[in-house]
């Protein structure tokens, strides 16, 4: 008799676990459409060539060897990363807290554990999130709720809802907000919006947390991307970033992200960088070397960064060219429902908004996996698939 006979089996990962379904699948045509992952046309997993190139010389930079990395990271490597979101004064001024982390995910685990730590008590994301978001913050012993986001009817931002659910907060609360590119429904507040956001969070005075995965990979442009980032840095707020490499470098293995913290002075900054230290050295001790040397060649050899902003422009674009081809393929048949969100909506995914039933029917009937959701991630469509998904989309909503 096994000690462990009482563990129950743990359900598979929503997103994960389709993955498995999708390589286990026999059928001759079938389609992954599940995880977020950048696919090239051929539907194949991509290194970028910018990130091949530095791997080689990181891999033959005798200066760099394998010990212990500082528990923030190096410090050499923060300078670039921050120069990705902040201007040169905010960076000088010395208000930033920075911690080189595990990708998006263990940066957001770290400031979940941060959060408890500082006493706040409630966390409100968007209703839609990306899944994982409400089990990072229990897990951390916050309470976590939700505001409107997601307007059914018009398949965009039900802003009204955003702000009214925004007013109900209470002094302290955390709001974690996508910085772009909402992940699962492609659907961002305007640039004006965003400026009624940070003043409602100064009114409210809520603590915001930026979740920012896909920063390049909506428009292609960095800048671009990075308004709200830019807008509640220039806000006098005190606030969050969680900032992931996996899908704009491509380095969804190698785990590499960064913490940082804009406070309102150089000393809370060191204070709040000293606290992040032992909540990391707790955790996981110090973070892997690989991805953050290998991202920090990319953004100080000016030949590779500029190899790099074109390659974020290519996958941008190709996942954009599919939207246009997704729509008009589902247009052309006439199928019932309006399709223009399929090219209003941005970044990596598609809120498709097929029901629960059309959903199965997708899997199920035409091995095209997808979250129970609606969510199609644009990233594995390609011309060779691209009519297939826009004839079954077309079948399960008949
Ligand atoms: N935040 C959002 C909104 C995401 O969609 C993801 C990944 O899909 C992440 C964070 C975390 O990604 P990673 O931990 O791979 O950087």
């Amino acid at each position: 008799m096994s000690i462990f006979a009482s563990v129950p089996q743990a359900p598979a990962d929503p997103i994960l676990g389709l993955v498995g379904r999708f390589k286990a699948c026999t059928a001759e045509k079938k389609v992954n459409l599940s995880v977020g992952a950048y696919r090239t046309a051929e539907g194949k997993p991509w290194i970028l060539p910018s990130v091949a190139e530095a791997e080689k010389m990181v891999i033959s930079d005798t200066k760099l060897d394998k010990e212990y990395q500082p528990i923030d990271g190096k410090a050499e490597y923060k300078r670039p990363v921050q120069e990705l979101i902040f201007d040169a004064d905010v960076i000088d001024s010395g208000c930033l807290a920075t911690v080189q982390a595990l990708s998006g995910t263990g940066s957001l685990q770290c400031i979940a554990q941060f959060l408890k730590f500082m006493g706040v008590t409630k966390v409100w994301g968007p209703n839609p999130t990306w899944g994982n978001h409400p089990k990072i913050f229990q897990r951390a012993l916050l309470e976590y709720d939700m505001y409107p986001y997601w307007h059914q009817e018009s398949r965009g931002l039900d802003f009204e809802g955003m702000i009214a659910g925004m007013q109900k907060m209470n002094e302290g609360d955390c709001i974690l907000l996508h910085s772009v590119a909402h992940n699962p429904t492609g659907v961002d507040p305007t640039p004006e919006q965003w400026q009624t956001i940070v003043q409602v969070c100064k009114e409210r005075r809520l603590i915001p947390l930026l979740d920012n995965a896909y920063q390049g990979y909506a428009s292609g442009d960095l800048a671009k991307d990075g308004y709200a980032q830019k807008l509640f840095t220039h806000s006098g707020l005190e606030f969050f970033i969680a900032q992931s490499f996996a899908k704009n470098f491509g380095l969804y293995g190698e785990r590499i992200g960064y913490i940082h913290v804009k406070c309102a002075s150089k000393d809370a900054a060191d204070a709040v960088l000293s606290q992040m230290k032992i909540i990391v050295r707790q955790a996981y001790s110090s973070p892997p070397q690989h991805g953050a040397a290998i991202v920090n060649k990319i953004l100080t050899t000016p030949a590779l960064k500029e190899m790099w902003l074109k390659e974020l422009t290519f996958m941008s674009s190709r996942i954009s060219d599919m939207r246009t081809a997704l729509r008009g393929a589902i247009e052309a048949k006439g199928t019932p429902g309006t399709w223009n969100h399929v090219t209003d909506q941005i970044g990596m995914f598609t809120f498709t908004g097929l029901t629960k039933d059309q959903v199965v029917r997708m899997v199920e009937e035409f091995h095209i996996y997808m979250t129970a959701d609606g969510r199609i991630s644009m990233a594995g469509l390609n011309p060779g698939n691209v009519d297939y998904v826009a004839e079954s989309i077309d079948k399960a909503v008949r």
